[in-house]
C-alpha cells in the first residue's frame, strides 16, 4: 500500500521489473507518491480530463494522475522495460489507462484523446523542450492542449518565464507566453529523484490563452525573435539588418529604438515589429 492507491511502493516495482535507471534515457525517477499527486495536483482538475503523460517510467506521477480522478490517462513511453509495470497500474485502473511504447518525438497519441486535455510529463530536459516547442507552435490556435505541466531542469523553467531585461529571457520565454499563461509552480532538489540528478528541477504550469496576447503572425514573429536573439549582444539594427533593408524604421515605427538589444523588447515590442515586417 502507497498512501494514494493500493498498489505497491515504487521502490518494489523498480526492484520486481528491474527498473536499473537508464542515463542514456535520462531516467530520474519519482518515487514519493505524496510528491508524484502533489505535482498532479498542480495541472489542475483531472476530473473529466483527460491526461497525456510523456515518459511514466515506472509509473509514480501516472498513479498520481489516476489518484486525482483523470478521466483517462495516455502515457507514451519509449522503454519498453517499463510497460510492465505500467499494466499493472492499468488493471488496478480499469479502463482510464492507455499505454503506448514508442518515442514521444514520433508517436501521435492525439487519436486516443478527447478533449479537454491536459498534459503532464516529468521527461528528460532535451526532449521536454523540443515537445515544449512543437506544443507551442501548432499550425491552429487554440492548441489540443488547454494546460501543460511539465518538469524541467530550473534553468530551462526560468527561461520559460524570464520577463525582458533578464539574462534568461529569449526566444522560449516569448514563444511561451505570447499565447499562454506560464508560471513555476514547484521547485524540487536533486534529492527528489532517484537517482538524484546534478541540477534543481521546477515544475512549469501554462494554460492556452484563447488568443495570442497580440497580433502577430507566427511564421514571422519566430523568425524575428530567432534572429534577435542568435545575436543578443548586438543591437537590433545590426542583429536583424538581414530582415528588411529598411530595418531601422521599421525599429522606430514599432516602438523599439533600433540600438536596444534584443533582451531589452517586450513581447509586444516583438509583435509590433512582426507586424511591421509582415
Ligand atoms: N515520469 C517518471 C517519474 O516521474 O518518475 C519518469 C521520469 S524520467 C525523468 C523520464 C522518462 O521518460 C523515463 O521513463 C524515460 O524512459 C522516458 N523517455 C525518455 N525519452 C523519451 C521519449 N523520447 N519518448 C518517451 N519517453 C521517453
Amino acid at each position: 500500500m502507497s498512501g494514494i492507491d493500493t498498489l505497491p511502493p515504487l521502490r518494489e516495482v523498480i526492484a520486481a521489473h528491474g527498473l536499473s535507471a537508464r542515463k542514456s534515457l535520462g531516467q530520474n525517477f519519482l518515487l514519493d507518491l505524496n510528491l508524484t499527486a502533489k505535482i498532479a495536483r498542480q495541472a489542475g482538475d483531472l476530473t473529466g480530463a483527460d491526461v497525456l503523460e510523456i515518459g511514466p517510467g515506472p509509473g509514480g506521477l501516472t498513479r498520481g494522475l489516476l489518484a486525482s480522478g483523470a478521466r483517462k490517462v495516455l502515457v507514451v513511453e519509449k522503454d519498453m522495460r517499463c510497460i510492465p509495470a505500467l499494466e499493472e497500474i492499468g488493471a488496478a485502473y480499469p479502463g482510464r489507462l492507455q499505454i503506448i511504447e514508442g518515442d514521444a518525438l514520433e508517436v501521435d497519441p492525439l487519436a486516443h484523446l478527447s478533449a479537454p486535455i491536459r498534459v503532464v510529463a516529468n521527461l528528460p530536459y532535451n526532449v521536454g523542450t523540443e515537445l515544449l516547442v512543437r506544443w507551442l507552435t501548432p499550425t491552429t490556435w487554440p492548441p489540443f492542449w488547454q494546460s501543460l505541466t511539465l518538469m524541467f531542469q530550473r534553468e530551462v523553467a526560468d527561461r520559460i518565464v524570464a520577463q525582458p531585461g533578464s539574462k534568461t529571457y529569449g526566444r522560449l520565454a516569448v514563444l511561451a507566453q505570447w499565447r499562454a499563461e506560464a508560471q513555476i509552480v514547484m521547485s524540487l532538489p536533486p534529492g527528489a529523484f532517484t537517482p538524484p540528478p546534478k541540477v534543481s528541477s521546477a515544475v512549469v504550469h501554462l494554460t492556452a490563452l484563447p488568443e495570442p496576447r497580440f497580433p502577430a503572425d507566427p511564421q514571422i514573429l519566430s523568425r524575428v525573435v530567432a534572429a534577435a536573439f542568435n545575436q543578443r549582444r548586438k543591437m537590433l539594427r545590426a542583429a536583424l539588418k538581414g530582415q528588411a533593408s529598411d530595418i531601422e524604421d521599421r525599429l522606430r515605427a514599432a516602438g523599439i529604438a533600433p540600438t536596444d538589444r534584443a533582451e531589452q523588447v517586450s513581447l509586444e515590442g516583438f509583435c509590433a515589429l512582426a507586424r511591421e515586417l509582415a
